[in-house]
Parts: structure tokens; C-alpha cells; sequence
């Protein structure tokens, strides 16, 4: 077959390979607890679906404009001023299916072979893809838990070149939590005021699910002189459970929203009506709803923390934000299974708990980080419990 050479004999990224093995075992004995996945055990809004199934009821469900409904991108626009203090107008806004295909249409858009996109590790794995699938090259800042998983500035200049297109700056990030202050914001834009050509990608997806009193930081809250150089990734999978809906949405330049566009005219043609009318309705959730469902994250965090952090061999930093914690096994690599296996990386310690104590995990090494592994905390404490236990007992038979 005459494929791209990006995609012969190309095998799907590591963390789909693990949530199909969790899927396949939950198939046989229903017995493995997803721990894998990106998203809470959350409901959307009632009134979210009530929406939804009017308007199947009374309206034809047909395409939309290319890149949503007006009164979506006024819905949006209006939550912008509201939470984040900043004023976007509608021909700044693109809604697509999830961030993941407004992330991956602005690399489509802006990179040429060779181009430079800069990475910092852990990762949530779609950005790598879509710079590779698109011919970019990500170059990758490495951090860890002593930094909370954070770059600084100066690793950041470190890593520009000549071919550096954009920076991509999750906060809170996927899969390690780390939030990045309003100081440590204004440090990375002084670095990118010697390069003015630099873009950033900035993905705050997770912006209502931070803990310990923080609160969110925009780029352009910090900086506003800097809007024809940022592409805001949200949308509504995370703060209102919304992941299969499909809607999610960037604000931009406006030459980069219109490549977009006509990027999209060739694939997708349009987001789905009846998720953008149920999106419309969830952008009215209050904030104290969203702050409440904070609370109940932060709380199962700390609980899971304390937890994790009382088996031998496991080191867990405190994510800030999202809902993964990542804790370091590095001191588990080198043990043997019960079974005289030898647990050598990070994906034979998660093939380790999903084989044997029914718990699926991500190993770091599918997140760029090798000698970690990421579990999702956004589920009810009966689960968690059960989840930690079964990690407990099976560390436990390591030797
Ligand atoms: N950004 C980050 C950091 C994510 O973790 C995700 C989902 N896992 C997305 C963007 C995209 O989510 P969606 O496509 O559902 O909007």
C-alpha cells in the first residue's frame, strides 16, 4: 500500500494500546479498573441534556457553519469575559470536534517539514502526534516531579532554534498537573519577546479543575500584547464532562482561525449540531457548580495522595490541577513478579497492574516521560480505594 512513510507499519501510540487492553479484559471478567482514562466519573448538567433532546425533538439536525454557530461563539465570547477577564470577538473562535481537532488543524496549518515544536515532557500524547503526523518535529523539554513538572525560562530558550514554530504550553497539564503561576508566565513571555515569530499553543482545557485556592492564569491575562501570537485551546469535555460530545474550541489570530477553517471545509465540514447546542448550555454553568466539582477532585486527590505515598517505592508529587496523579516507580524498576519476571520499565511495572491486580494505568513512557505512569483520580472514593488497594497488595509481592 502506498501509504505516507509516517504511517507505515505505524502502531497506535502507547496510551491507546493500554486502554485497549483494559477495554479487551473488561470485555472477559469486567473486574479491571480503568485508572487510564481522561475523564471523571461526572455527569454533564441536567440541563445540558434536556437541551440536547429538545432540540432533536424539534429541530432538524443538520450541518452548522464550518466552525460553529454563531450563538456558540457568542456563548463563548461571553465566558471569556465573565471567567478569564478577556474580551474575544467572534471571528477570533473556532469550535471543533473536542481541542484535539483544533490542536491538530493549527499544526496542519502552520508546519512545514522540519518545522520545530517545542514539548514540554510529560505530554499529553496527541500533541506529539499531530506534530509528527503533520511532518513537524517536537523537541522536547524534559521536567520532573522536583519541579512540579514544569520548564523555566531559561530551559525554554535553551530549546528554541531557528525552525522552533510554536511552544505548547498546557496549564493545568495532562498528565502531571502542573500550573504555571502568573509569575512564571511573565518570565516564559520575556523569553518570547527576543522571538517574536514564536507561536504559542496555549491548552487550558483543564482551567476549572484546580486545587489549594489557585487560580487559573491565561497567557493573555498576563500578557494581551501578545494575541497574534497565542491559539487558546478549550472546550467542554473536561469542566462539565462533556468528552463525547465532541465540542471543544481555540481563540486566535484571525489568519490562523481562517486557515483552519478551510482546513477543516476539506475534512470534517462542520462540529455536530446537537453537541454545539448542548455546549451552548454548558457554558451557562455557574461557576460555583464548576468550584464544587473542584472541591470533590481536590479532596480525592488528597486521598489518593496520602495513600500512594504510604507504598514503598512509589513517589507522588501533589498535582496542582486536572485529574491524574503521576507518581515515579523508579525505585520499582529492577524487581521481579511473583512469577520471576523482571519488571524493567515503566510499561512492564503498568503490564504488571493490569495483568495482576486488575488496575489499568498509563506508563510515562507514552507520556515522554519514562520511570512514572499516570492514574486518573476523578473517580467515586469506593473505586479509588479498591484501585490503591490492589497497587498495594501487588507492589507488595514484588521481591
Ligand atoms: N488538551 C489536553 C491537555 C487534554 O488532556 C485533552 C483530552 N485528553 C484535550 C486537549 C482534548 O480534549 P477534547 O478533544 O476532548 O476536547
Amino acid at each position: 500500500m502506498m501509504l505516507r512513510s509516517n504511517f507505515k507499519g505505524a502502531e497506535l501510540p502507547l496510551i491507546f494500546q493500554f486502554a485497549q487492553i483494559a477495554r479487551n479484559l473488561s470485555g472477559v471478567d469486567g473486574e479491571i479498573i480503568s485508572l487510564e482514562q481522561g475523564q471523571a466519573d461526572f455527569q454533564p448538567p441536567d440541563a445540558v441534556k434536556k437541551e440536547a433532546q429538545n432540540f432533536i425533538k424539534e429541530k432538524p439536525v443538520h450541518y452548522t457553519t464550518i466552525d460553529g454557530l454563531t450563538e456558540l461563539k457568542a456563548k463563548i465570547a461571553a465566558k471569556y469575559q465573565r471567567e478569564n477577564n478577556l474580551d474575544v470577538k467572534q471571528e477570533r473562535i473556532s469550535v471543533g470536534a473536542g481541542g484535539s481537532q483544533i490542536i491538530f488543524e493549527a499544526l496542519a496549518v502552520t508546519l512545514s517539514a522540519g518545522d520545530e515544536v517545542i514539548v514540554p515532557t510529560p505530554y499529553w500524547p496527541s500533541f506529539v502526534q499531530g506534530i509528527q503526523v503533520n511532518n513537524g518535529k517536537p523537541i522536547f523539554i524534559e521536567t520532573a516531579l522536583e519541579t512540579g513538572f514544569k520548564f523555566d525560562a531559561q530551559q525554554l530558550e535553551h530549546h528554541i532554534s531557528s525552525k522552533t514554530k510554536w511552544l505548547i504550553l498546557n496549564s493545568p497539564g495532562n498528565p502531571a498537573g502542573g500550573y504555571y503561576s502568573a509569575e512564571e508566565l511573565h518570565e516564559i513571555c520575556l523569553v518570547l519577546d527576543r522571538y517574536p515569530n514564536l507561536l504559542v499553543m496555549f491548552d487550558e482545557i483543564y482551567e476549572h479543575m484546580l486545587f489549594d485556592n489557585k487560580v487559573h492564569q491565561n497567557i493573555l491575562n498576563i500578557r494581551p500584547d501578545l494575541k497574534e501570537r497565542v491559539l487558546l485551546v478549550n472546550g467542554v469535555s473536561k469542566s462539565y464532562s462533556m468528552t463525547g460530545w465532541r465540542i471543544g474550541y481555540g481563540i486566535g489570530p484571525v489568519e490562523l482561525i481562517n486557515a483552519m477553517k478551510l482546513y477543516r471545509s476539506a475534512s470534517t465540514s462542520s462540529p455536530s449540531s446537537v453537541s454545539q447546542i448542548a455546549a451552548l448550555k454548558a457554558l451557562d454553568t455557574p461557576l460555583v457548580d464548576l468550584k464544587k466539582q473542584s472541591r470533590i477532585l481536590e479532596f480525592r486527590r488528597n486521598d489518593v495522595l496520602r495513600k500512594l505515598n504510604d507504598i514503598n517505592g512509589l513517589e507522588c508529587g501533589t498535582p496542582d490541577g486536572a485529574m491524574y496523579v503521576f507518581p515515579r516507580c523508579k525505585q520499582l524498576l529492577g524487581t521481579r513478579q511473583p512469577n520471576r519476571k523482571k519488571i524493567v520499565t515503566d510499561i512492564d511495572f503498568c503490564e504488571y497492574l493490569i495483568f495482576n491486580a486488575g488496575v489499568s494505568t498509563v506508563p510515562g513512557t507514552a507520556l515522554g516521560l519514562p520511570g512514572y505512569f499516570r492514574m486518573n483520580f476523578a473517580l467515586k472514593e469506593k473505586v479509588l480505594d479498591e484501585a490503591i488497594a490492589r497497587i498495594t497488595k501487588a507492589v507488595s509481592q514484588l521481591s
